[in-house]
């Protein structure tokens, strides 16, 4: 027997007589306030404005969840930031454990890294020259720690390093030529 659970649809019956704008969940700006002065959105339910990849979206993982109810928290008491996040989400099937950071919708192409045989593997989804979301999975740290970095900042890479293991996530570089790139041994 196979399982599958894809998303979830958010209740939003509890709200429909409070004033607050909902869409397909509570509708936030970029510093997840909603229409209501002094009423915050976040979690699962909050629809916000991403600014990062320019679009509203709904999130239903646990990093969002608490990453928000920090950022709300500290808009509380007084700092209000536009919450600029990359979606982030994890999870644990027996000895394989994945991440992944970002958003494919807008890429126009997807590289790969590693090998799936040897239970390790990373995609890359880029736009032009820019990754917009990275999958990782049994992968050295340094490609778990550049994912969500390339993606939050936009930095411009040479992708066909991507498919040179010789070359980390630090040197993929546009000046890199990967063709014959220094070994790191
Ligand atoms: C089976 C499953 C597996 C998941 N696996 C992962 C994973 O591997 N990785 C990952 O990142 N995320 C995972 N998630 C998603 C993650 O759990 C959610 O994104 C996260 O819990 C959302 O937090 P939240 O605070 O927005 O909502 P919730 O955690 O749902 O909290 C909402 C709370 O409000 C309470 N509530 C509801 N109605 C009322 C009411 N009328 N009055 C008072 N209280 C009320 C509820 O009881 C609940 O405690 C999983 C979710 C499920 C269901």
């Amino acid at each position: 027997m196979v399982v599958v659970g894809i998303g979830v649809v958010p209740e939003l019956e509890l709200y429909r007589q409070t004033g607050l704008q909902l869409d397909a969940g509570v509708l936030a700006n970029q510093f997840l306030e909603t229409n209501i002065p002094d009423v915050w959105a976040v979690g699962d339910i909050c629809q916000y404005e991403d600014v990062l990849f320019g679009k509203r979206r709904r999130i239903e993982h646990w990093d969002n969840a608490k990453s928000q109810g920090e950022h709300a928290a500290r808009a509380m008491l007084g700092r209000r930031e536009p919450f600029i996040h990359v979606p982030y989400f994890f999870s644990d099937v027996f000895d394989l454990s994945w991440e992944f950071w970002g958003d494919t919708e807008e890429a126009d192409r997807v590289l790969y890294r590693g090998d799936l045989g040897r239970g390790g593997i990373s995609a890359w989804w880029l736009r032009g020259d820019q990754v917009h979301a990275a999958f990782v999975m049994n992968r050295p740290d340094e490609e778990r720690r550049a994912a969500p970095l390339l993606i939050a900042h936009g930095t411009p890479i040479n992708a066909e390093c991507i498919a040179n293991m010789e070359i980390p996530p630090a040197r993929w570089t546009p000046a890199q030529n990967c063709e014959t790139g220094p070994s790191l041994a």
